[in-house]
């Protein structure tokens, strides 16, 4: 709550394109589309918090209800459950778009990145509204370049398993940017590295999810392949500043949003394993195709245009994490117990 107060003071030059310079800032009409899910819940909070009317869209495919209920009932909350490839009409300021099936096991065989994206920008288009699309690393593909900086166009398998987020999501930049040129839509672009933190899915096979869920369920963890690809993981407060800072500033992006520090997955089960169970076992499987070998976030940019950079590294993001994932797997009961 003490968030309203700062935020609401805030002088800028424009708000969803529409503010004359200097202007006290009103609480303002938001959309999160995928705001039931594991990131938009966390933005969503923090909006409310600092005094705007948001509306969430959500067909709840991968997102829940529980991570908004908190916000049932209050007048500057709505909860709309709607699929984005249909056409939504809305009377808005600011649209951030995360609505995407994003993990492996479930954005296979779904238009939503592309149709779901225009749709999204028709609506920013017909009401003037400031548009941030939520990308991924993962228009890096299995990336030549270390670390990926925003000039570099990546290395895409485009007829591959996972082809259908990258290229979803490489088109929807090429969308946005479209709009942007052609129809002189305010956009924004944040390429989000791997994020994890409380309300990420229990069993959607990412391997942060994955690996603290077996440490606590006393199951060996899951290494893929050797165990030696690395990733760059960010705990999701430090994202959704990053988030929230692209759409209020005055840049189109792309920005990378990610934490720099980088690791192997042998050293993020031993990371869990300090964290939960020095004592949990590692198995190795079977990596999947086309997994990324290397991924690690340039931030330059975004720290010389946005101010911005994470705070909270691995080590002390992860334990907040397993609170959350301790309490959903056992009940509250448990909470207290090891
Ligand atoms: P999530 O699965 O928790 O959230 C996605 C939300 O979108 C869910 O609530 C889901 O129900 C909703 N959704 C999916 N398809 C929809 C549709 N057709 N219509 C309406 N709602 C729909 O995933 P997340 O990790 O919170 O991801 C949010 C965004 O950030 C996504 O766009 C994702 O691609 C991007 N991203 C996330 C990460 C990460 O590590 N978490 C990394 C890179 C990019
Ligand atoms: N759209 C929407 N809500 C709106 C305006 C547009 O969902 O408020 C959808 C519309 O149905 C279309 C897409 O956004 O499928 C792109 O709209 P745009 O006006 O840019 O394209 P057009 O309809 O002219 O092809
Ligand atoms: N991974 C793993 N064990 C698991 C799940 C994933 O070793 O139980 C590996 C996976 O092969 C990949 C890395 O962890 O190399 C990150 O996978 P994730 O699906 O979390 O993210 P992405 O591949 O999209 O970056």
């Amino acid at each position: 709550a003490n968030g309203v107060g700062y935020w609401s003071t805030i002088e800028r030059r424009s708000v969803g394109g529409r503010m004359p310079l200097g202007l006290k800032r009103k609480g303002l009409r938001v959309v999160v589309t995928g705001g039931a899910g594991f990131v938009g819940s966390h933005l969503v909070d923090r909006l409310i918090a600092r005094g705007d009317s948001v509306i969430v869209v959500d067909n709840f495919f991968t997102g829940r209800k529980d991570n908004v209920i908190h916000h049932l009932g209050n007048p500057n909350f709505e909860l709309i459950r709607h699929d984005v490839v249909e056409p939504l009409l809305l009377e808005v300021d600011q649209i951030y778009h995360l609505a995407c099936p994003a993990s492996p096991v479930h954005y296979k065989f779904n238009p939503t990145n592309v149709v779901g994206t225009l749709n999204m920008l028709g609506l920013a288009k017909r009401v003037g509204a400031r548009f941030l699309l939520t990308s991924t690393s993962e228009v890096y593909g299995d990336p030549l370049q270390h670390p990926q900086s925003e000039t570099y166009w990546g290395n895409v398998n485009p007829i591959g398993v996972r082809s259908c987020y990258d290229e979803g999501k490489r088109t929807a930049e090429t969308l946005t940017m479209d709009y942007y040129r052609g129809a002189q839509v305010e956009v924004r672009i944040a390429r989000i590295f791997n994020t994890y933190g409380p309300r990420m899915c229990i069993d959607d096979g990412r391997v942060v999810s994955n690996f603290v869920a077996q440490a606590l369920r006393k199951e060996p963890l899951t290494v893929y392949g050797d165990g030696k690809q690395t990733r760059s993981f960010q705990y999701v407060s430090d994202l959704v500043e990053g988030l929230m800072k692209l759409m209020e500033g005055e840049h189109v992006g792309p920005f990378n949003l990610g934490n720099p520090g980088e690791f192997t997955m042998l050293e993020l089960a031993k990371v869990v394993q300090d964290t939960i169970d020095s004592n949990a076992k590692i198995e190795f499987r079977p990596n999947t195709a086309d997994d990324p070998h290397k991924r690690k976030p340039d931030i330059t940019r975004a720290k010389e245009l946005l101010g911005w950079e994470p705070k909270v590294s691995l080590r002390e993001g992860l334990p907040l994490m397993v609170t959350d994932f301790r309490k959903r797997i056992f009940g509250d009961q448990m909470t207290t117990a090891s």
